[in-house]
């Protein structure tokens, strides 16, 4: 089953509007020539709207990095897939270990931002992931796969099938520490034997995994390689055009 590679960019806290609005026309500028995948990147929701202006009649697609389940009320602070879709907004990431970990982020919220992103057509990124303390205690397949259970309880099949699950495992994030490729594909399959599971295998067929944590130009290639690996969730470097597209276009030489 061939799936089109999806590599996102994810801006984190980082770059005014100005600089987000020239990282994303270099994007654009450098990614233009790999049709054959998707990309997507996720700046601040302050530059959302700009960034998503600027990048209106390429093919480079604009992410969240986090909303709300409700469409509007009193949620100071708070931005919602209304404003989202609004704004010209095609993804959004959901459930990001940094914000289970510093905002108190849960399975059931997860679970209705899902369900509410899908209600505006915004599709989701809904990021999984286990600590280094599960892993070395051997809870990595069950961790993993009880918040993709969790996260997608909300969707039916066809809304299941064109979202996104981003694998990140939380100690490969921002620490330069890749998972092996084959510590990721065992993930990956056992996400996609969940999914299966859940909706059947020719909709787990579909649903494009990525994978996250310290993915680089020199590593994604193998990563992209196994099976059940699809794309890439990317932190720091794809915060230079440069680096972004050597990820992107990490089929080109073959
Ligand atoms: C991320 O935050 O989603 C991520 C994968 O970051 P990095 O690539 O910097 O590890």
């Amino acid at each position: 089953m061939s799936r089109r590679p999806i590599l996102a960019g994810n801006w984190k806290l980082n770059l005014t509007v100005r600089e987000s609005l020239e990282l994303a026309s270099a994007v654009r500028d450098k990614c233009a020539r790999h049709r054959d995948v998707d990309v997507v990147v996720a700046p601040t929701h302050l530059a959302l709207h700009a960034v998503a202006q600027r990048l209106a009649d390429s093919p480079v697609r604009v992410a969240a990095q986090n909303c709300h389940w409700a469409d509007q009320g009193a949620f100071t602070g708070e931005i919602s897939p209304a404003h989202l879709a609004d704004a010209g907004v095609a993804w959004c990431i959901i459930g990001h270990s940094e914000r289970r970990q510093f905002f108190g982020e849960t399975d059931d919220g997860v679970a209705k931002k899902a369900r509410a992103l899908h209600d505006r057509g915004v599709l989701p990124i809904i990021c999984v992931g286990e600590s280094l303390d599960q892993r070395d205690a051997g809870q990595t397949l069950s961790w993993v796969t009880g918040q993709v259970k969790a996260a997608l309880a909300e969707l039916t099949a066809d809304e299941a099938a064109v979202s996104v699950v981003a694998y990140e495992p939380i100690w490969a994030i921002g620490t330069g520490r890749t998972a092996s490729p084959e510590q990721a594909q065992e993930v990956h399959a056992a996400i996609r034997a969940t999914l299966a599971e859940l909706y059947g295998r020719a909709i787990a067929d579909r649903i494009r995994i990525q994978y996250g944590g310290s993915v680089k130009p020199s590593n994604v290639k193998t990563l992209m390689a196994q099976p059940d690996i699809d794309g890439a969730l990317v932190g720091g470097a794809s915060l230079t055009a440069d680096s972004f597209a050597g990820i992107v276009a990490h089929r080109a030489e073959d």
